[in-house]
């Protein structure tokens, strides 16, 4: 495959719309392009696209992952255009591909399309597996966790997985933690002529979310600082005149690897025990509703220090470790099933879920390169 093909490639990627729960046309396209360089691709019964490359020689199992859902577009213009620009208006040097999930994440997928075609060429010790799940957004891990089960029944032992999610062409090690929290006030209704006579539970809720910014947040060297959003608010009645009586929002919150749930939860209801304390009348509860644990590969493991390498010298510039800002499908590669867990892949996070989505092409060329080498030098390390 020539870096033309892989450019054009993840044009009709983009130009394959595959929201979350509508992946099939996409996986299809994927499967086309991948059934004359692997041994075996198949799709299963979750509807990812489930592929398998032996090198010819023995090595370790490499796993390369992808999603192939995205968000919707909202009101990006032009969205599946898929056409190739300037990147000046980006600030970015060069041409990039512009569209909904050209790097969030179908040039990462095209990229280890094209490494698999390298690597199919040349050969290489050890296997690899080939992995392109659906529903990543949602952030449940539905797609990922029945990938790497299904082939984990098949008998495939993978030891390194990498996650293709942009890391602006530096290593990524892992990512903070995401709870989600449901907090609730009880109040008493009244009708809205007569408010007195009530207990307003938006205002009391007004008081916990106002008390939120006293919450501490610890700060980790690689993961960076916890954080929390209000992400829903609602209230009922919440019609006619009456004064609503029960106030509900959800909480998400970040908290850092090496911590439990248990320290944030803890943070929250001190602040509603001081409230009850301070305001007579103040009633919450709280659940926690989600966890989508932290997970983080330390940088002395040596399937880290290689990926890096690699990337440096591939690149032919320094490059960094560092995490997400945001949660990923490795978190379950990683915690259920105690896979080595690494994220390198082309485009700028910040530019995820936004109307300026787009790739940098000299990236996606790089990456190709990089997951390639990466797993024939992978013996070495694994
Ligand atoms: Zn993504």
């Amino acid at each position: 495959m020539t870096d033309e093909e892989l450019i054009a490639l993840t044009q009709a990627m983009v130009r394959t719309p595959s929201p979350t729960y509508e992946e099939g046309p996409l996986a299809e396209l994927l499967v086309r392009e991948l059934k004359s360089r692997l041994d075996e691709v198949w799709v299963d019964d979750a509807g990812n696209v489930l592929g398998i490359l032996d090198g010819g020689r023995p090595g370790p199992t490499i796993l390369f992952n992808g999603h192939m859902d995205h968000v919707d577009p909202g009101d990006m213009p032009d969205p599946y255009s898929g056409v190739l620009m300037d990147g000046a208006r980006f600030g970015v040097d060069g041409q990039v591909i512009y569209g909904r999930a050209a790097m969030d994440m179908k040039g990462a997928l095209a990229a280890m399309v094209a490494a698999v075609d390298d690597l199919r060429r040349t050969g290489f010790a050890g296997r690899l597996l080939f992995t392109a799940v659906v529903q990543e957004e949602p952030a449940v891990g539905f797609g990922a966790r029945a990938a790497v089960r299904n082939l984990v029944a098949r008998g495939e032992r993978p030891t390194v997985a990498i996650i293709g999610e942009a890391t602006n062409g530096n290593v990524y090690l892992g990512h903070r933690g995401r709870l989600e929290f449901e907090v609730t006030t009880f109040g008493r209704t009244a009708h809205a002529s007569n408010p007195d006579r009530g207990i307003n539970a938006v205002y009391l809720m007004a008081e916990f979310i106002r008390a939120l910014p006293t919450l501490p947040l610890p700060e980790h060297s690689l993961a960076g600082r916890c954080s929390y959003a209000v992400t829903r608010i609602t209230c009922s009645p919440g019609r006619l005149s009456v004064v609503p009586d029960r106030c509900d929002i959800t909480l998400d919150v970040r908290y850092l690897p090496g911590e439990t749930p248990d320290r944030p939860e803890n943070d929250l209801r001190a602040i509603l025990l001081r409230l009850e304390d301070e305001l007579p009348g103040f009633r919450a509860g709280l659940r926690r509703t989600k966890d989508m644990p932290p997970f983080l590969t330390p940088p002395e493991h040596p399937a880290a220090q290689l990926l890096k390498a690699v990337a440096e010298e591939v690149a032919g510039r320094p490059v960094r470790f560092g995490t997400w800002r945001f949660g990923t499908d490795g978190t379950f590669i990683a915690n259920e099933f105690g896979i080595t867990t690494l994220g390198y892949g082309p485009g700028d996070e910040w530019f995820a879920h936004t109307p300026e989505e787009h790739l940098p092409v000299a990236q996606l060329l790089t990456a190709r390169r990089v997951y390639a080498e990466f797993v024939r030098r992978a013996h070495q390390v694994a």
